[in-house]
C-alpha cells in the first residue's frame, strides 16, 4: 500500500512537471498565409529555457508540411510538432536546416521519429561537418549549457545535400535556395518561400539579438544580406528575434557594415582593436539594447580586425 502511494505521488509529480514545462508556453504565430513561426527567447541556452533560443517555423503546402530549423533538441522538435497539429493533420514532408549550429537542427530527431520519410535538406557542408564530429560537439555543448535539459536528443543529420541556387517544388509550392559562400558560417542556406514571398535567413540576419560570429566572415555576411535585399521579400524570418519586413535586412546590415567599416578605418589609422572599441560603441547606439551586444561587441571587433588584417596581406 505504501509502495502504491509512493508510485501515485511520483505519477502526480511527473504529470505536474510536464504541465509546467517551459516549452509548453510557446505558440506558433501566423506570419503569412501559409507560414507559422515559434519565436524563441533571446537569451543563450540554459537550464530554464531547455536550450530553446531559435525560431522553428513551418509552412503548410498542398500535400504536407515543410519545417525550417526545428530547434535545439528533440523537445523543441516535439513542441513544433504539437503546434503543427493545431493547424493541420498533414504530415511533415520536408525539413530545411539553415546551418551547422545545433540550436537550429538538433530538433531533426523529433521530426524523424514521427515522420521517418520526411526529406531533410541542408547545405552539403552542414552534412559533412555533422558527420565529422560537429554533431557530437553540439550535442555535448547543449547538454553542458542546459545541465542536461536537452538530454534524450539523438543526432539526426540531413540527407538531402544543397549547394545553393536550387529551385525546389515541395507539396506544389516553390522554394528557392540561396548560398553566397561564407557568411554567418560556411554552411548557411537562406530559403525564399515564393508563394508568400517569405525569406528565411537563418543566422545571416537577426532581430534585437547580437549573435556569436566565431565561424563568420563579416564581409561575406554583409554581401549575403545585400543579395537577400535584391529578392525584395515581403516577410523576413530571422534566425533569432521577431519576424518582420524587409527592414530587418537593413537593420542587421547596418550593424555589420558600421562595425566592419569602422574597424577597417581605424585599422588604417593603426589603432588596436582595444583602442577602437569605445569609438565603435558610440557609432552603434541603435544596437546597445540588443540582447548579447555587451558580450559580443569586443569579439566582433577582434574578428573583423583579424579578417581585415588577413585581407591586407
Ligand atoms: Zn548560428
Amino acid at each position: 500500500m505504501k509502495q502504491l502511494y509512493l508510485f501515485s505521488a511520483l505519477v502526480i509529480i511527473s504529470v505536474q512537471s510536464a504541465i509546467a514545462g517551459y516549452l509548453d508556453e510557446y505558440e506558433a504565430e501566423k506570419v503569412s498565409n501559409q507560414v507559422y513561426v515559434i519565436h524563441g527567447p533571446l537569451e543563450l541556452p540554459n537550464e530554464s529555457n531547455e536550450g530553446f533560443m531559435n525560431n522553428p517555423a513551418f509552412i503548410v503546402t498542398d500535400s504536407g508540411v515543410v519545417v525550417i530549423d526545428p530547434g535545439s533538441s528533440v523537445h523543441t522538435g516535439n513542441m513544433l510538432l504539437r503546434e503543427i497539429r493545431k493547424v493541420t493533420d498533414m504530415p511533415v514532408i520536408a525539413v530545411f536546416d539553415t546551418h551547422i549550429h545545433g540550436d537550429h537542427w538538433l530538433g531533426n530527431d523529433a521530426i524523424q521519429r514521427t515522420y521517418p520519410d520526411a526529406d531533410i535538406y541542408a547545405h552539403h557542408k552542414t552534412i559533412s561537418m555533422i558527420d565529422n564530429g560537429e554533431g557530437q560537439n553540439w550535442l555535448d555543448l547543449m547538454h553542458d549549457m542546459t545541465k542536461g535539459a536537452t538530454d534524450g536528443t539523438s543526432i539526426v543529420n540531413a540527407r538531402d545535400a544543397l549547394k545553393g541556387g536550387e529551385d525546389l517544388s515541395i507539396g506544389g509550392h516553390q522554394f528557392q535556395i540561396i548560398h553566397k559562400g561564407q557568411a554567418h558560417t560556411v554552411t548557411d542556406i537562406m530559403i525564399l518561400y515564393k508563394q508568400d514571398n517569405v525569406l528565411f535567413t537563418g543566422d545571416n540576419v537577426t532581430n534585437k539579438r547580437i549573435i556569436r560570429m566565431v565561424d563568420a566572415s563579416f564581409k561575406g555576411n554583409i554581401e549575403t544580406i545585400e543579395s537577400a535585399k535584391k529578392l525584395k521579400p515581403a516577410v523576413v524570418v530571422p534566425g533569432h528575434g521577431k519576424t518582420g519586413g524587409a527592414e530587418l535586412l537593413d537593420n542587421y546590415h547596418a550593424y555589420l557594415s558600421t562595425l566592419y567599416n569602422n574597424v577597417s578605418k581605424y585599422f588604417e589609422e593603426d589603432l588596436s582593436d582595444f583602442e577602437m572599441k569605445p569609438l565603435i560603441h558610440d557609432e552603434l547606439s541603435d544596437y546597445h539594447d540588443w540582447s548579447g551586444y555587451e558580450d559580443e561587441l569586443g569579439k566582433h571587433i577582434s574578428g573583423a580586425y583579424l579578417e581585415i588584417e588577413a585581407d591586407a596581406f
